[in-house]
């Protein structure tokens, strides 16, 4: 006897079987498969990267497919959540090697929030604060969401200066005073 304890191929128990042997097994709870399934995927990357096989590759996506079904997502929306992205942030076609990124002065200027201005700010009601960071605008991406911003006081309110969630370009969002 030979055991094995893993998520196996659907028809893996009738193959043992056509080879004369008995395969003792059961069908796992919704949760119990989810778990199995996200171990399964990476045994199945270490295997590919034991060997780089088109079997292994095919072995990694069938697995990838499964995970996205049992997620409750089609395969067409995983393919359409891929092609998005490669059109907003390419592919990996270049061949490019980030090595660094250069801190610019605004980024410098942008990691300080003052005091006085971070007064002001925590003073709004939550849901105000949550609409004015989900409403900045960028000029390439329109209407976003300001990220890894800074809170910095001005005459009349405070200024956000942060980075477009969309393009990572900076964006900056004026809140003027309540009184
Ligand atoms: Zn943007």
């Amino acid at each position: 006897m030979k055991k094995y304890n893993k998520l196996v191929r659907d028809r893996i128990p009738e193959i043992i079987e056509k080879d004369g042997h008995k395969a003792i097994y059961h069908t796992l709870s919704e949760k119990d498969y989810i778990q199995a399934l996200d171990k399964k995927l990476l045994e199945e990357v270490k295997e590919y990267q034991a060997d780089k096989s088109l079997e292994e590759m095919a072995d990694v996506l069938e697995v990838l497919y499964a995970i996205c079904n049992a997620r409750g997502y089609a395969i067409e929306e995983l393919e359409a959540k891929r092609i998005q992205k490669k059109v907003e942030r390419g592919g990996f076609d270049k061949k490019l090697f980030l090595e660094y990124v250069e801190d610019s002065a605004t980024d410098m200027v942008g990691n300080v929030s003052d005091i006085k201005a971070l007064k002001k700010w925590s003073a709004l009601p939550d849901d105000w604060k949550e609409t004015l960071i989900n409403n900045v605008f960028c000029r390439h991406c329109g209407v976003t969401t300001i990220v890894n911003y800074a809170i910095v006081d001005d005459k009349n309110g405070i200024v956000l200066q942060g980075k477009c969630a969309k393009c990572d370009g900076a964006v900056a969002r004026f809140v003027e005073d309540m009184n």
